[in-house]
């Protein structure tokens, strides 16, 4: 029987999502989610997305990552998927850190593990978590090839002049701070669809890339390589997201310490947790800030101009960067679904070539679509992300690509 499926694991701090995805017919299996890992109230929602079988939503105690997959597993053995089928090919996890070093997927081995682990204080949140999946999925099947795709790789072609901070030298590099940028399976993925898209090879385009999620991040994409992103050392820096503030002035935070009295901790949670959309109007939802807008909220009406404010000086900046560019694609929950961001982000910007079409853009559909007008000269497009699929899509080509070199 052909190994054709891979399975995706995407463990977060308190998460773990997973799919089942057949590379040789596209199908996708199975899908779920493990919710509030270490509390008492955990919940496993698994949809079997082939051959009927009811979804199922289970809640009670999971203690850990390592406890969850566990329950993963034996949710896809109900749907005679378990993890000891000869038709799995490879187990594909998105790791969220992988320094400079890691430029391509890899297949996981002792020398991985350990340089994923030294890239825990870049990445406390997520590294330890994408290691426990790791750990466990390899003990439940030894004899497979774990692949890591990091979200950082795609960013690790951006040159010098966009990687490095303007601070000491010696001192960046004895800590290993430089702008690393995140989200990378998705900018690779919707700028290759937008270049689809476009009937283009990736090669022939420069895209801008705005993944607006909760998390939200730009980028500048020149012949299918990535030149420059928003995020950096950490995923805080750039545009303005659900609940972190992206750019500030660093003086911000010596400015806390002295004069507001609050340590380093309080102001990582301030900036992480407490600022954005969140901090600006108590909400990080862009849909019920719209609704907040539409009766007249003060408080939502300025935080959505300064969520927009900061989209535009991006697309600006990466404009300048590429020179050219044949399109911006707008993608993740807001990018996908909030037109009065994309309209309020482009508005104003038909000298650089940009428009929106207002019937285009108000259509809602699951598939790409370009919603400028004939006449712009750039296309502006709006791609739905499919991290998973991306992570399979690499984790596949691997595996596969060695196993011809070695027939
Ligand atoms: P993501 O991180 O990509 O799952 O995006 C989540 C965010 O997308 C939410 O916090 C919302 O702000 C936004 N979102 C999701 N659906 C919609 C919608 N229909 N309209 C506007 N914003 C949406």
């Amino acid at each position: 029987m052909a190994a054709t499926r891979v399975l995706v694991l995407n463990s977060g701090s308190s998460s773990l999502k997973y799919q089942l995805i057949d590379m040789e017919s596209g199908d996708r299996l199975a899908a779920g989610l493990v919710e509030r890992i270490g509390e008492e109230t955990s919940r496993l929602k698994h949809t079997p997305l082939t051959g009927g079988g009811e979804a199922r939503d289970t809640e009670g105690p999971i203690a850990d990552h390592s406890t969850a997959l566990k329950a993963v597993a034996a949710e896809l053995s109900r749907d005679g998927l378990g993890l000891d089928s000869p038709e799995l090919a490879a187990i594909g996890h998105r790791v969220v850190h992988g320094g400079k070093h890691f430029t391509q997927p890899t297949v996981i081995d002792d020398a991985v593990l350990k340089e994923v682990e030294r890239l825990i204080p870049v990445a406390p949140l997520h590294n330890p978590a994408n290691l426990i999946g790791i750990r466990t999925a390899t003990a439940l099947r030894p004899d497979l090839p774990q692949v890591a795709v990091f979200d950082t790789a795609f960013h690790t072609t951006m040159p010098e002049s966009a990687s490095r901070y303007a601070i000491d030298v010696k001192t960046a590099d004895e800590h290993r701070i430089r702008r690393y940028g995140f989200h990378g399976t998705s900018h690779a993925y919707v700028s290759r669809r937008t270049a689809e898209l476009l009937g283009k090879e990736p090669e022939e385009v420069n895209v801008i890339v705005l993944h607006l999620g909760n998390g939200a991040s730009a980028s500048a994409v020149r012949g299918g390589v990535c030149v420059d992103t928003s995020m950096g050392l950490t995923p805080l820096e750039g545009l303005v997201m659900g609940t972190r503030s992206g750019d500030v002035d660093p003086a911000v935070i010596f400015h806390l310490m002295r004069v507001g009295n609050m340590s380093a901790d309080e102001i990582d949670v301030l900036l992480n947790k407490k600022s954005g959309l969140v901090g600006l109007c108590g909400e990080n939802d862009m849909r019920e800030i719209r609704r907040r807008i539409d009766e007249g909220d003060e408080e939502a009406r300025l935080a959505f101009d300064i969520y927009v404010h900061r989209l535009k000086k991006y697309i600006g900046a990466y404009y300048a960067v590429l020179g050219r560019v044949d399109a911006l694609a707008f993608t993740a929950g807001v990018g996908e679904n909030a037109a009065p961001v994309r309209e309020a982000a482009v508005a104003g910007l038909e000298e650089l070539g940009l428009a929106v079409d207002a019937e285009l853009n108000s259509v809602r559909s699951d598939e790409p679509r370009i919603i400028s007008p004939e006449y712009a000269r750039v296309a502006v497009a709006v791609v739905p992300t499919d991290e998973e699929l991306e992570i399979a899509r690499q984790t596949y080509a691997l595996v596969h690509d060695s196993a011809d070199r070695n027939d």
